[in-house]
């Protein structure tokens, strides 16, 4: 299949940094063939697509996601997170069956494209039900299961003298073989869309030997690894208690570091940490819209960008707007920094492309338009009231776009959302199976509160 975009702006987020005002862009056989001001000779597309007045992006990458916490939206947003995280999420979680965890990816999968999401990296329970759905959707997937340190039906509970983690070590191992065979079986599945890792959940979730463990399993397989960093007080203080350091030397110190690493939030890493996550090549994911609705608090992203740590994009649970997530990021980091030229569109949406795509060891082949990468792409209609007029497109966009404006997305040279439509799958049937899928775990959540199922 060849398709040609024609006649839009053309923002390719490469080295170049600079942007082509009326350009064409061919793709041929799931990649991109060309980007240029003039159409080339010889280029005889099945399909031309008219982009005048439209904005072309390579597809934002979400680096930090978990589809199927959508069967959770509206309970958790408003309450101290940290102490219904250890009391409650996880037994939730331990209510989850294959099922719902399918039909929340499907759902979270497609708000992922309607937002002009084309990749997303999740790390939950049950993948091969996200992977699944990552498939069945036609959205590109970086995927890791969920290995915690305690059976999930007994987990960490709050004690007089803290939280005991009820760590068990068997029910880690079977947890770790559970997630290689996972990532081994799905390694480049749904014709390549589909790469995996291994997903401890975070630093404190887990003990030294686990870690350690996972350390050694992950050189033995090639895999990276993507997991929760720094992301709570309560996290920093359980490792400073434990190992007497912080949680970025602790992956350090047990050699975790060694496999390419994506850390989620990295919000409590003191100075000599960023240096830590700079030598050892770790990538984060900024998180900015959960963490200041979570907690309160902001990633020192500014720090780890100065010091040339790649940090990326994520929406973590329950949303996919990641130009919403681009622009907080703007403007809390801005209020941070206490300047008006901090953090410019143009570097923003960087972190929504390709330094998302390098965060997940992707940028070669993603991130990016240009010749011979993959054809993920998100054409953006400016004609609208909150683009308009768009003498800087770049900036309108960031400051001004919403999910309104994402007209067309390509993944993998295929079509999968055009103007409010999804190609490959019935919305409405998701949103029937979702709305099921919530009802049944809040039916069972309801009788483990009485005691019964
Ligand atoms: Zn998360």
């Amino acid at each position: 299949m060849r398709i040609l975009l024609a006649g839009g702006t053309i923002c390719p987020f490469d080295s170049s940094r600079s942007c082509i005002s009326s350009g064409y862009l061919g793709i041929e056989d799931g990649r991109i063939a060309f980007v240029a001001d003039t159409l080339p000779t010889g280029f005889s597309p099945d399909r031309t697509i008219d982009c005048r007045g439209d904005l072309i992006l390579p597809g934002f990458v979400n680096c930090h996601t978990h589809l199927a916490e959508d069967l959770f939206k509206g309970l958790m947003e408003e309450v101290n997170f940290e102490g219904l995280f250890y009391t409650t999420l996880f037994r939730w979680e331990a209510l989850l069956d294959p099922e719902m965890v399918y039909w929340g990816s499907m759902a979270g999968a497609l708000d992922a494209l309607r937002c002009g999401v084309t990749t997303i990296a999740d790390m939950y329970h049950y993948a091969s039900a996200t992977a699944e759905a990552v498939a069945e959707v036609g959205i590109r997937g970086h995927i890791g299961q969920k290995i915690l340190g305690f059976a999930l039906e007994r987990p960490p509970h709050q004690t007089e003298h803290g939280i005991d983690y009820n760590f068990d070590f068997s029910a880690f191992s079977a947890q770790l073989n559970a997630a290689v065979e996972f990532a081994s079986a799905w390694a480049g599945k749904a014709g390549g869309r589909i790469t995996t890792c291994i997903a401890p959940h975070a630093t404190n979730t887990l003990d030294r030997e686990m870690l350690s463990a996972i350390a050694d399993r992950a050189a033995a397989e090639e895999l990276s690894i993507h997991l929760h960093l720094a992301q709570m007080a309560s996290e920093r203080e359980a490792i400073r208690v434990r190992e007497g350091m912080g949680c970025v030397a602790f992956l350090e110190d047990v050699g975790l570091l060694e496999r390419p690493v994506l850390g989620a939030h990295a919000i409590f890493v003191d100075e000599g940490e960023i240096e830590i996550l700079r030598r050892n090549h770790v990538s984060i994911a900024h998180n900015p819209v959960p963490n200041a609705r979570d907690a309160g608090v902001v990633a020192p992203i500014d720090r780890m960008r100065d010091a040339g740590v790649t940090v990326g994009l994520g929406t973590d649970a329950f949303e996919m707007n990641l130009l919403q997530t681009a622009r907080f990021a703007v403007l809390i980091n801005r209020i941070h920094a206490g300047r008006p030229d901090y953090l410019p569109a143009y570097d923003a949406l960087a972190m929504a492309t390709i330094e998302g795509a390098k965060a997940l060891g992707l940028g070669k082949e993603i991130g990016s338009l240009e010749a011979g990468k993959k054809a993920d792409v998100t054409v953006f209609d400016m004609s609208r009231f909150n683009t308009q007029p768009t003498r800087e497109p770049v900036k309108n966009l960031l400051y001004y776009g919403d999910t309104c404006n994402v007209g067309l997305v390509i993944v993998d040279g295929e079509v999968v959302f055009e103007q409010g439509r999804f190609v490959r799958v019935d919305a409405e049937r998701v949103l029937d199976e979702l709305r099921r899928a919530s009802d049944r775990l809040q039916a069972r959540i309801a009788a483990s509160a009485t005691g019964g199922e």
